[in-house]
């Protein structure tokens, strides 16, 4: 979408979730705000677009971050779009799409009222978990990673990388349960043989859980080392077993 040769008054046909600008598309709601941006524009609008997106985003929950809205923001004043709606029929082959039909005097609202509807449908802009730019989250899609080419990767995209990363976490995070539940067997075996008083298996229990936890929350970090990994799984089994 070619942002500056746009000119205002702009008409933009919506029907649905898809809409038309002029002659041009069909296009998706969310999509225009994606592209602005993913693109190099800096300044105000585009920290405004942010700001709408953090504030009314969380209607897309669990898709964007948990983060918690200010109470404040709910106090400034709302919005507005500067723009007159009516209803009109856009001809297709065979028949004809009945369309709200926005006439907007800016960027701003157009851009505004792109990603307002665009929130209500449950699209949005969304930023990639691992480069951290920004993509077109469409309603229903899961993934938290763009397809491009990821940082330091020739073919690779951040969504293969990214898959493969939450894969190799969940097969650690296996890894330790086993160390704990292999260490909780042993000890139980001897509460049963009577060689472990109850408060011994309590107390041992107790520190076993929290250590299996420490573990697990030093696995989840973002980038941890093959040798830190290994380090992690040799004191969580030491600590395990060592009564
Ligand atoms: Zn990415």
């Amino acid at each position: 979408m070619d942002f500056d040769s746009m000119t205002f008054p702009l008409t933009v046909d919506i029907s649905g979730v898809q809409y038309w600008i002029g002659d041009e598309g069909p296009y998706k709601l969310g999509m225009a705000a994606t592209e602005f941006l993913a693109g190099d524009r800096d300044g105000e609008l585009r920290e405004e677009l942010k700001e709408l997106l953090r504030t009314f985003g969380f209607l897309l929950s669990p898709f964007v971050d948990g983060r918690a809205v200010a109470g404040k923001r709910f106090n400034l004043p709302e919005h507005t779009v500067g723009c007159t709606v009516s209803y009109g029929y856009r001809p297709i082959s065979g028949g004809a799409y009945f369309v709200e039909r926005y006439t907007v005097i800016s960027l701003r609202d157009f851009l505004f009222a792109e990603l307002g509807k665009g929130i209500l449908y449950g699209n949005s802009p969304r930023q990639c978990r691992l480069c951290g730019r920004w993509y077109f989250h469409e309603k229903g899609n899961r993934t938290i990673y763009c397809d491009r080419v990821a940082p330091g990767e020739t073919e690779r995209t951040c969504r293969e990388v990214g898959a493969r990363a939450v894969f190799e976490k969940k097969i650690q995070d296996e890894d330790a349960w086993k160390i704990y539940k292999r260490a909780y067997k042993k000890y139980y075996a001897r509460l049963m043989k009577g060689t472990m008083t109850q408060e011994e298996f309590k107390a041992w229990a107790d520190e076993a859980a929290a250590e299996r936890d420490k573990a697990l929350r030093q696995l989840q970090r973002k980038k941890i080392s093959e040798t830190l990994t290994a380090e992690i799984f040799r004191e969580l089994r030491e600590k395990l077993n060592r009564k």
